[in-house]
């Protein structure tokens, strides 16, 4: 036995031994043993990646596809004008939709509780009205479609003839009506800490890059109605 032992010791080829014993060899081997979990993890990382690069893929298509199907022009969207039955007049000139009345008498109502003097500057604007303010003062003031865009919606794009808008100035700082620093007032500060409870969101901040700041326009989002109206400009892009 000793001695089959010992035959077969020597029995094995040098350069069989030597094979055996190289340190390269020993690495072969490992990698033999590591390789199905190494191709285990790098498949889990190549399926990572080349899933990351759909969804980036899918959804850049997506953005484009909402960006191209908004039909926003000059950075506005368009809004429907609303039904007569539905407007309410809550002053003289002044007409709204029915679902925000009472949360806009509200509010005032509430500000003045804090001495703040709320004053409605303008609501429902209807199409043909909004078409006379957009032509008639872009000719006066000479100014191109786009830039009169910045400071005023083209007819048939304008947020006031949903009846959902209103622009609001401070009663004791007049001066300030529709101008950017109607945001100093005591009317604005209010309006901005406030407004939320009433359901109402300031339309045009400081990030839009089509259309100016109009600290004085907000918007009713307190019924279903009003936030399907606003749906696709609550979207963001
Ligand atoms: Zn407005």
């Amino acid at each position: 036995m000793e001695l089959n032992r010992d035959t077969n010791k020597f029995d094995i080829p040098l350069a069989k031994r030597i094979y055996l014993n190289n340190p390269n060899s020993t690495l072969l081997k490992k990698l033999l043993i590591f390789s199905p979990f190494l191709f285990l993890i790098f498949s889990f990382f190549a399926l990572q990646f080349i899933r990351n690069i759909d969804l980036k893929t899918f959804s850049n298509l997506k953005f484009q596809i909402e960006r191209n199907h908004d039909h926003r022009i000059l950075g506005h969207l368009p809004y429907k004008e609303i039904s007569k039955e539905k407007l309410v007049l809550i002053e003289p000139n002044i007409e709204v939709h029915i679902d925000m009345r009472d949360s806009l008498l509200k509010m005032r109502e509430e500000a003045r509780k804090d001495g703040i003097y709320l004053v409605f500057l303008s609501g429902y604007r209807s199409i043909n009205l909004q078409n006379d303010i957009f032509y008639s003062l872009k000719s006066i003031r000479n100014q191109e479609a786009a830039e009169r865009a910045r400071v005023s919606a083209p007819p048939g794009y304008s947020e006031h003839s949903t009846g959902f808008a209103i622009d609001i100035g401070d009663a004791t700082q007049r001066e300030t009506d529709f101008e950017t620093n109607f945001e100093n007032t005591q009317a604005f500060r209010w309006l901005i800490k406030n407004a939320a409870k009433f359901h109402f969101k300031l339309s045009f901040n400081k990030d839009n890059q089509y259309i100016d700041y109009e600290p004085w326009h907000w918007r009713y989002e307190g019924s279903i109605e009003a936030l399907k109206v606003f749906e696709s400009s609550n979207r963001k892009l």
